[in-house]
């Protein structure tokens, strides 16, 4: 039997060495965040993933979310009652605004609380992450009297949210949004159209959920440009905050799912009488606008998904490998039965690559949720702005990479158990089939690396990943120096690998102008090479802390051999990967573009 633990040490060292904690603690509204207080929360978070969510992870998948012939939606037995608890506990408002009722804490902190319940209950976590991004939608956009409405319950997890984006016809390509909302003489909305793969579109945890809906309105300009946002909530709320009617929306079926079915994914219909009762957040027609920022967060949440995903694949592949007997390790003496298949060179690089790329991940994941606190928070103008800068460049990075590497990751953690991993009682495979998602939805794999090419580096001409280049040849720098034999070794890796990266990324700036086409072709390579440098570079810095602290005599000796370890494997067996990727974008992009439609 596996259970989920936390990687304490893990997080600990990557929030304080790698994303700067202590920095994040300074800035104004953070001074609770200090790294004693992280410390406490990051116990307790641990606590409540490892005794009530991980548990509950396997009924949810089994069982899954019904719909019943009354028209009501049920979760698996437990997880209405975790709910009810991870609220009460105040998980829910962590890092939700204080002026409504939350905690107000780093996005840093919430990144790796965020993984804990992803890697113990990813179909649970997608509740309090969809109300997360209504809150946001709400909390950036909306009038007061909106705010004062749904925040305060929304935060405290007394109601959830949703987001309403996609339709049968409108799914990468939200423009084609058919949705109508009519403006009414009391200046709210009437909303009607059918929504579909709606997230906790409707569920058993609460008695109210609060729908964000994108929507047209009858004279809106075609496009993205004529897409208006509305909070739509289930049962109408009064002036004095009670519940009034219920809306005209309603759950009209639920999807049968590859994975996360403890998850309720709806079609939803709304307006099949009149019309369900809506408020514009903000102005019309800027709905897209105020999604496209909100998104920022959204998409990292999905990265966070990839790592804590990862995260549990790889503890519940090693318990398990260091159980299974089979056969004689080569090379080593000890009797067989002394150790499992761990012992096996293959085994272990599985083992080894699974944790060095969610060690990765994380890294990423966490200095990205690091630089948006510099960036909403720091008093430096200057800072903010490049700070938001390398956030923004690494957000399709965190989303599309880190769910990309935990498709392989869990792949490994199915191998790693041999015939045990293709049956559902080992475990391993619901990682499989729950990962699957995490590269599809808020956006594909395809429109992340077209978002880092088009948006983050021909906008700027690379500017902003330059700049991240020039502080991974910084880190290179300080690896060659350093004197250590696996610190060379992975300067050599990291600067070939940077190199290939500069190289894509200044092809990329000069052809985009004159066959944009072209340069697409290779996005998915290129999110890959950037991704796979960027993880490595994260690494180094990681190898690099550790030999210090090792010299010093600071710290735990052997947590901080395996960063080394770790680091190393990564720049052997994954950055080694980077020059045959840069190839890939670079090379012409005949082959992609070559055939007609119709030769396919
Ligand atoms: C379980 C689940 C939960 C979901 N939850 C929600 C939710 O809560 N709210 C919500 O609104 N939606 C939700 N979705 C919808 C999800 O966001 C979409 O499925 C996703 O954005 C992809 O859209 P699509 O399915 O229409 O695929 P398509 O857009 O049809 O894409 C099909 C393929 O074409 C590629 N493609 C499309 N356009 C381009 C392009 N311009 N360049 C390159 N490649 C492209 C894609 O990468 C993909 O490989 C959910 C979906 C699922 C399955």
């Amino acid at each position: 039997m596996s259970q989920y633990r936390a990687p304490l040490a893990e997080m600990h060292f990557v929030m304080t060495e790698l994303a700067g904690l202590d920095d994040i603690a300074q800035l104004p509204g953070f001074e609770d965040a200090t790294v004693d207080t992280v410390g406490a929360i990051l116990e307790e978070a641990d606590k409540f993933a490892t005794e009530v969510l991980d548990p509950l992870n396997r009924i949810g998948d089994r069982v899954g979310a019904r719909l019943g012939d009354d028209g009501r939606v049920t979760t698996p037995a437990g997880f209405r009652a975790a709910y009810r608890k991870f609220c009460e506990l105040g998980w829910n408002g962590l890092s939700k605004s204080a002026d409504f009722g939350g905690q107000g804490m780093p996005q840093l902190v919430a990144a790796a609380i965020d993984e804990m319940w992803n890697a113990s209950n990813m179909a649970f976590e997608l509740c309090p992450m969809l109300t997360g991004g209504a809150i946001e939608a709400i909390e950036l956009n909306g009038s007061e009297t909106l705010k004062r409405t749904y925040l305060p319950k929304m935060v405290s997890g007394e109601w959830t949210g949703t987001m309403n984006l996609t339709e049968p016809q409108a799914g990468s390509d939200l423009a084609a949004v058919r949705a109508k909302a009519i403006r009414q003489a009391d200046g709210s909305y009437r909303i009607s159209g059918n929504k579909i793969f709606i997230t906790y579109g409707d569920h058993d945890y609460t008695d109210n959920i609060i729908h964000l809906v994108l929507a047209r309105t009858p004279d809106a300009p075609p496009g993205t440009k004529g897409i208006s946002l509305f909070v739509v909530p289930k049962f109408v709320v009064n002036a004095d905050g009670s519940l009034g009617a219920h809306n005209d929306v309603r759950c009209v079926s639920l999807e049968h799912k590859l994975g996360i079915h403890a998850s309720p994914t709806a079609v939803l219909a709304f307006g099949d009488r009149d019309g369900a009762v809506g408020h514009v957040v903000g102005e019309e027609n800027r709905g897209l606008e105020y999604m496209f920022v909100m998104m920022n967060l959204a998409r990292f949440g999905v990265g966070m998904q990839g790592v804590g995903i990862a995260e549990r694949a790889y503890q519940r592949a090693r318990d398990y490998a260091r159980e299974r007997v089979q056969g004689r390790v080569v090379g080593v003496t000890r009797d067989v039965a002394a150790g499992g298949i761990i012992g096996h060179p293959d085994v272990r690089r599985m083992l080894m690559t699974m944790r060095a790329n969610t060690e990765a991940a994380r890294a990423l994941g966490y200095v990205t949720a690091a630089a948006l606190d510099r960036a909403h928070r720091h008093p430096d103008a200057d800072v903010r702005k490049r700070e938001l800068a390398f956030a923004e460049l690494m957000i399709p990075i965190v989303k599309g990479w880190n769910t990309e590497l935990a498709q392989q990751t869990t792949y490994l953690g199915v191998q790693v158990h041999g015939g045990m991993g293709f049956i559902e009682e080992s475990g391993a495979a619901q990682y499989v089939r729950d990962a699957r998602i995490t590269t599809i939805y808020e956006g594909t794999t395809g429109i992340q690396a077209n978002d880092l090419i088009g948006r983050k580096i021909a906008r700027d001409d690379g500017s902003a990943l330059l700049a991240a280049i020039e502080s991974m040849r910084s880190v290179g720098r300080r690896l060659a120096d350093a004197g250590s034999d696996d610190l060379t070794a992975i300067e050599v890796r990291l600067r070939a690998g940077v190199d290939a990266l500069e190289d894509a990324a200044r092809w990329i700036v000069a052809r985009w102008g004159e066959d944009a086409r072209a340069v697409l072709a290779g996005a998915g390579p290129f999110l890959d090479l950037a991704g796979t440098v960027c993880g490595g570079a994260q690494l180094g810095r990681a190898a690099l802390i550790a030999v210090d602290k090792l010299s010093a005599g600071d710290g735990d000796a052997s947590f901080l051999r395996t960063k080394i370890t770790t680091a190393r494997h990564f720049a052997d067996h994954c950055l080694t990967r980077a020059p045959g990727l840069r190839d890939a974008v670079v090379a012409d992009a005949a082959s992609v573009l070559a055939l007609a439609d119709e030769q396919f």
